[in-house]
């Protein structure tokens, strides 16, 4: 594996390990450096949060997760380490590289293998259910047919492995001399209305066979993640499952997740801007900025031991309810472009950080917090590097006469908008 591992010494309960991934988009205006150099793990039977603003890059590393970026983007480099004994089995003579122990490398396995993962391996639930499912196809079909196809691949894994998922010309002939033929069985039918009841729709049989518009904003995301459910994924990933709801739906959802997640023990990799969200859902979290992990650790460490300014910026931007301060304290500053031409070669925070500093004007790569995570109770949660940040404060003090003079970053704007010039003439 990479040598910027994260620097977590469990990991040997790890569903995911996902090492150095950067993920590029290659538009006319230029390269964009959507995920950048981003390691982490998900480990068995926990919700990992990914928290960051808009723009941040925590979607596009979710859609790298699964292999599900499309053209003008691609992942570039890095390493998503999914633990799967069979595969690892199937695959450890031809394809060595592929393979670590019980885990494989899915950017190392041919394409056919990582789509037939998705669904029984991992599953995908987005932020506006409306825009998923087909309008013209009933809510209960549209489930049934997400068991079917799990059924089949369950039944036949290699057919699913083809480009056209077994649906090749001989299947083509039949379905075209006999329509009637169903494509779904009775029993994906039963077993869809099944799992709209497990995930909370009253009078399930009857709702299956409505159309999605029949169906309120938050009834549709249960659907979606009953959808999800089909396959009995190990990791699930949710990008902003709550965002378009209400904030009493939101409640139902979060905890509808939560208690599945239990029930199935799955993993969840929760995306979210919302901290709120992952305060009541997560065990671990990272904190995106500008396409980078720059602070991860368990919720204890990143909400009660931020180190990273950043982090601290997030959290000082939430009304306490309990003690109301006068003001909000926002992070001042915008989110820098991530065209690699203007990413410069420094902290990315930099231009926007209370306590940048000489130091903070080269890259970073990430470090142990000093304090070596957990909260020394004993709890189990203790364990050493579980808490890292891309920042120099990680393992000293900030020394406020380090500070770099205010204006700092303006000069240096004008010192390049002077060049350009002097280089345009
Ligand atoms: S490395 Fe420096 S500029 Fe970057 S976040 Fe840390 S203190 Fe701020």
């Amino acid at each position: 594996m990479s040598a910027d591992a994260p620097t977590s010494a469990s990991t040997g309960d790890a569903v995911l390990r996902v090492r150095d991934l950067r993920t590029r988009f290659f538009t006319e205006e230029g390269q964009v450096n959507a995920v950048e150099g981003v390691s982490f793990d998900v480990r068995d039977g926990e919700v990992f949060g990914i928290v960051g603003e808009s723009g941040s890059g925590k979607s596009v590393t979710a859609l790298s997760l699964i292999d599900l970026i499309e053209s003008p983007g691609r992942i570039t480099s890095g390493e998503v380490w999914y633990r799967k004994p069979a595969l690892a089995d199937e695959f450890r003579d031809s394809t060595p590289a592929a393979v670590d122990g019980d885990f494989v490398d899915l950017r190392r396995l041919p394409e056919g293998v990582r789509r037939s993962l998705r669904g029984p391996s991992f599953s995908m639930i987005f932020q506006d259910p409306m825009s998923s499912f087909n309008p013209s196809i009933t809510v209960g079909t549209q489930i049934a047919e997400a068991v079917e196809v799990q059924r089949r691949a369950r039944a036949n894994p290699r057919r699913t492995r083809s480009r056209t998922q077994g649906y090749g010309l001989g299947q083509y002939v039949r379905d075209t001399l006999l329509p009637s033929r169903d494509y779904v069985s009775d029993g994906s039918r039963a077993e869809a209305v099944e799992l709209l009841e497990r995930v909370g729709i009253p009078d399930p049989a009857e709702r299956a066979e409505e159309y999605p518009h029949q169906f309120s904003g938050g009834m549709l995301q249960r659907a979606m993640v009953a959808q999800a459910l089909a396959g009995e994924p190990d990791v699930l990933i949710a990008d902003e499952p709550t965002t378009a709801l209400d904030v009493t739906i939101q409640a139902q959802i979060l905890n509808l997740l939560r208690e599945l997640q239990r029930d199935q023990g799955m993993s969840v990799v929760m995306i979210t801007h919302d901290l709120g969200v992952i305060a009541r859902m997560c065990d671990r979290v990272g904190v995106m900025y500008a396409g980078e992990l720059v602070e991860r650790g368990t919720l204890g460490d990143v909400f009660e031991r931020p180190v990273h300014p950043y982090t601290q910026g997030l959290l000082g931007s939430i009304p306490d309810l309990e003690n109301p301060a006068p003001r909000l304290d926002p992070i001042e500053g915008n989110v820098p472009s991530l065209l690699d031409s203007e990413m410069g070669d420094r902290c990315y925070f930099a231009d926007r950080c209370p306590k940048a500093m000489d130091d903070c004007l080269h890259r970073i790569d990430e470090r142990a917090v000093a304090h070596g995570g957990g909260d020394g109770d004993g709890d189990g949660d203790d364990g050493v590097g579980e808490h890292a940040v891309r920042c120099v404060l990680a393992d000293r003090e900030y020394d406020p006469a380090a500070a770099l003079d205010d204006g700092h970053f303006e000069d240096d704007d004008t010192a390049e908008t002077e060049a350009e010039v002097a280089a345009d003439d």
